[in-house]
């Protein structure tokens, strides 16, 4: 197979787009079509310092060095939640310093044993009934939220796919989850002065793509997924989706984008599920739909009353 710009030969034949590409041409084709999401949903402009999400995963790696080869502002930040099943934070954290190492970028570390006394097993354990990834996630969007904010990044962005938020979308469509619904977007704006503007600059481009951007560009990341998200639904409903994508390409792009499509123009929702009353927990600072305290905080009440 030849690729459709140059006619060299291809290494990537995406079906969804009807469009080969050789090895050349694909390391440009990415990073363009980044350029052009973050152009089309205003995630930020050249002149404003961005903060990426990384976890040393193949998506957030490659997003970190897209931002970075586009000519953005970019910085890392490191959570470590404290996964020690096989190494896995150790490894991964690794894989973010010898990134940075490599490209002289810069980035933060939040160790979260080191500034709350637990690591995100100990306290799901404490909780019970909440489950680490659910634990892992509400502990990262705090301290995320937390960093981007104290360090006055226009925007903290993550490295979700298209995969990614296909199968969340199939899943809150699942369940009519109207607020989730509403909530689920390219762009969130600080609709406060403690929320960061948060951005997805990845939701145009398949996990499938990610992996081979990332291999292209010899960019080393940690190849296991995190031991505690084995079976977890998302990847149950990535494996459907994939499924459909296989008998018809371009399946899960156009579930998707028609849905960003259909909630731009307004056509999905009523204003009440997008518009939340946000308080401000009285320990962080941080806004909260609960009154007191945010939930990031009362995970740590638990501790004491044990
Ligand atoms: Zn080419
Ligand atoms: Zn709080």
């Amino acid at each position: 197979m030849k690729c459709k710009k140059c006619g060299a030969t291809a290494v990537i034949n995406m079906r969804q787009h009807k469009l080969a590409l050789c090895q050349d041409c694909y390391l440009e084709w990415v990073p363009e079509r980044v350029q052009r999401t973050i152009e089309k949903s205003h995630m930020f402009s050249p002149n404003e310092r961005v903060m990426v999400a990384v976890s040393g995963g193949k998506d957030s790696l490659s997003l970190w060095d897209i931002l970075l080869r586009l000519g953005y502002e970019a910085d890392g930040l490191y959570i470590k939640v404290g996964v020690l099943d096989g190494d896995y934070s150790e490894i991964s954290q690794r894989k973010v310093e010898q990134f940075a190492a490599a490209r002289g970028a810069h980035f933060d570390v939040v160790d979260l044993a080191a500034e709350c006394g637990l690591t995100v097993p100990q306290v799901a354990r404490l909780k019970r009934g909440r489950s680490i990834c659910s634990t892992c996630g509400l502990v990262k969007r705090h301290e995320m939220n937390r960093v981007a904010c104290d360090g006055d990044y226009a925007a903290l962005a993550t490295g979700h796919n298209l995969d990614d938020e296909a199968a969340v979308l199939f899943q809150n469509a699942l369940n009519w989850a109207t607020g989730y619904l509403a909530r689920q977007a390219p762009v969130l704006p600080a609709s406060h002065p403690r929320l960061a503007r948060k951005v997805k600059p990845l939701i145009r481009l398949y996990e499938r793509e990610m992996a081979a951007y990332a291999l292209l560009r010899g960019i080393d990341y940690i190849y296991q997924e995190c031991p505690y998200a084995k079976g977890a639904t998302t990847l149950f409903y990535k494996d459907l989706l994939n499924q459909l994508e296989e008998r018809s390409p371009g399946a899960k792009q156009r579930f998707y984008l028609s849905f960003l499509q259909a909630r731009r123009e307004g056509r999905l929702l009523p204003a009440a599920a997008r518009d939340v009353d946000l308080g401000e927990c009285t320990r962080c600072g941080q806004p909260t739909t609960a009154p007191g305290l945010c939930a990031f905080c009362r995970l740590w009440d638990t501790k004491k009353k044990h």
